[in-house]
């Protein structure tokens, strides 16, 4: 039997769950459920044609390190050029994982977002602080960075993407250098 909730839609007369509905209900709420997503930001690394990351000139010509002592104000520190945008994520928490007997270094989460997000591995996903109704502070405080290492698409059997879920670590020794609002 059809929940008469869900969204379908149809291609050649056959009909099947609208997931692309499904994961804007999900993130924004519905008549039956509320808004689970969360306002972030998407750290979009920029590629030249060839699909290459683009590197800034203030990477060391011997080392090839970016310069993190003097806090690049082009890069930020990543040595490679980059553009934000504000997202709408919906982070899976019980798929939170620590590696088993590993130095805690990195944290592992699963994040979902929709069909038109132009998201691909190297970008990163970033927690914004929110106050305690759940809202982001403003001016933004960039809380967490999450480093994309998979991100694949979900399609329907007519083979559109439905939506992107995300798998990325979480950078923890961003907070060593990265200093906020500057
Ligand atoms: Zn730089």
């Amino acid at each position: 039997m059809v929940d008469p909730y869900k969204s379908l839609y149809s291609s050649s007369g056959i009909k099947e769950i609208d997931l692309r509905k499904e994961m804007k209900n999900l993130l924004d709420g519905s008549r039956v459920e509320i808004a689970k997503g969360r306002v972030g930001l998407l750290r979009k690394m920029r590629r030249d044609s060839d699909g290459n990351l683009i590197t800034c000139p203030c990477r060391d010509k011997i080392t090839n390190e970016p310069d993190r002592d003097y806090f690049c104000q082009y890069c930020r520190g990543h040595g490679f050029y980059w553009d934000e945008h504000v997202i709408n994520y919906f982070q899976d928490d019980t798929m939170y994982s620590r590696e088993p007997g590993q130095n805690k270094e990195y944290d592992k989460a699963y994040f979902y977002i929709e069909h038109n997000v132009d998201i691909t591995d190297d970008d990163y996903l970033i927690i914004l602080k929110t106050d305690a109704d759940g809202d982001v502070v403003s001016p933004k405080q960039r809380q967490k960075f999450f480093k994309v290492f998979s991100a694949d698409a979900f399609r329907s059997d007519f083979g559109r993407i439905e939506y992107w879920r995300v798998r990325a670590s979480e950078e923890r020794r961003w907070s060593v250098w990265y200093a906020e609002n500057r």
